[in-house]
């Protein structure tokens, strides 16, 4: 067992090391699902599905739903679906914002999610996402990534604030510009950005349009601690999600019920974009297959019916030096199995049924199971679960694994419970 989850974690690390931004973690996905037999569909496209067939789709080059047709048809059997969300707090370059200051060159940026500012000061940043460029075929777009650090957001001297270790806010204007060179000499603000974007995409400056680019820590994931049980790196939530699910998607062959596995961008935004879970995105997919079936729109919403969504994000592990912040019949444990997440103002999709499937699942599974609440007055997080169940009509359910440092630029989580979890998930794709 404990083999089997150190590979397992090795595996997550290395997909992660290889996604700094949710364009690169769509990119890799894909790469799996091809790997294993999956076929691209485009949403312009007429579609003509078969019963076993393996297919995906992406939208914004930032999320992707993958689904394999079982051998009855939806609206008897029901789609089982996992899902997860592709992207992660962020630092987002400003594209327009260089600027020249105390002999230096640095850059604005805005927050992208709710991340813990301060982990972003003191690590070496790299610089990685997508272009878009006027070329003679039309508009076309690039991934790029510099992989090397570029850059940097260095603390004020402790000698400078005497009171920084009683806890400081940094403003996001003014005190976490990023740093790119000691030296601004020959460096022209209007062109310099586009000029070292497009060197490294290996492009003309002038060709590129805009850019969506964001700053992430080059430093590498690790498997630490005494016995290599706690992974630690960026972006576990919820990357490791992504990558407990497609592992255990492309492990399935066919069954009866049609699985699905949904990677949505945009759900630490609050997932209302184009390629988010609170968009017509995986409704119009649901829709698409039953029609290409020769269902019909009843036929689509009887599947929903016989269908169940595992909503897959990570959960807040009882910290060890915060024991106050939970309730302690509710606080989860590092490698002590998934966690249920409840919330009983509907933050999160679970009720007593769809926790009873889940659990029913990791009995199955042989996998131990948690439960988690928040206090009963601290205000509960959310994710992709309420606002894909409303919008579906599926019964859901809302886990996770526990991990500690939830959005910091480093989070950490158990290595058993990412194989606990596909364990589980596998399970719940042979139906
Ligand atoms: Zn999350």
């Amino acid at each position: 067992m404990k083999n089997k989850s150190i590979e397992l974690a090795k595996d997550l690390i290395s997909f992660i090391d290889n996604s700094p931004v949710s364009y690169f973690a769509a990119k890799n996905i894909i790469n799996t699902l091809e790997n294993s037999g999956y076929k691209a569909l485009n949403e312009g496209d007429k579609w003509s599905l078969k019963l076993g067939g393996k297919y995906y789709i992406q939208r914004n080059q930032s999320s992707v739903l993958a689904f394999n047709l079982g051998n009855k048809l939806p609206w008897e059997s029901g789609f089982n679906i996992a899902g997860a969300h592709t992207d992660s707090p962020h630092l987002k370059l400003k594209n327009e914002s260089l600027e020249k200051q105390a002999g230096c060159v640095k850059v604005s940026i805005e927050t992208y999610g709710g991340g813990i500012n301060s982990t972003w000061l003191d690590r070496d940043l790299s610089l990685a996402g997508r272009i878009s460029l006027k070329t003679e075929k039309g508009i076309e777009t690039r991934l790029v990534d510099f992989k090397r650090a570029i850059g940097s957001l260095p603390n004020l001297a402790i000698h400078l604030n005497r009171s920084l270790n009683k806890g400081v806010e940094y403003n996001k204007q003014t005190q976490l510009p990023v740093i790119l060179l000691a030296n601004s000499q020959n460096v022209d603000e209007k062109t310099f950005l586009k000029e070292i974007v497009g060197k490294e995409a290996g492009v003309l400056a002038d060709a590129i349009l805009d850019m969506d680019l964001f700053f992430y820590d080059t430093q590498k994931g690790e498997l630490i601690g005494l016995e290599e049980d706690i992974i630690t790196v960026g972006r576990l939530d919820n990357l490791a999600m992504c990558h407990a699910i497609y592992k255990s998607l492309v492990a399935v062959e066919t069954a009866e019920a049609s699985n699905i596995a949904a990677f949505f961008d945009s759900e630490e935004i609050g997932s209302r974009t184009l390629m988010g879970a609170d968009s017509n995105y995986l409704d119009g997919l649901l829709n698409r297959i039953v029609f290409s079936l020769g269902g019909t729109l009843e036929d689509s919403l009887r599947a929903r019916h016989h269908s169940f969504l595992i909503s897959t994000d990570g959960a807040h592990a009882l910290h060890p030096n915060y024991i106050d912040k939970h309730d302690k019949a509710y606080a989860p444990l590092i490698n002590q199995g998934p966690v249920i997440k409840i919330s009983s103002n509907f933050r999160y999709a679970t009720t007593a049924k769809s926790a009873g499937v889940f659990i029913n699942l990791c009995q199955k599974a042989n996998v131990p199971y948690q439960k988690m609440a928040n206090r009963s007055d601290l205000p509960s997080g959310s994710t992709i679960g309420p606002t894909a169940s409303a919008g579906l009509g599926i019964q859901t359910v809302d886990v996770g694994n526990a991990m500690l440092a939830m959005h910091s630029i480093r989070e950490s989580q158990g290595s058993l419970d990412h194989l606990y979890m596909v364990k589980v998930l596998k399970t719940f794709y042979c139906g």
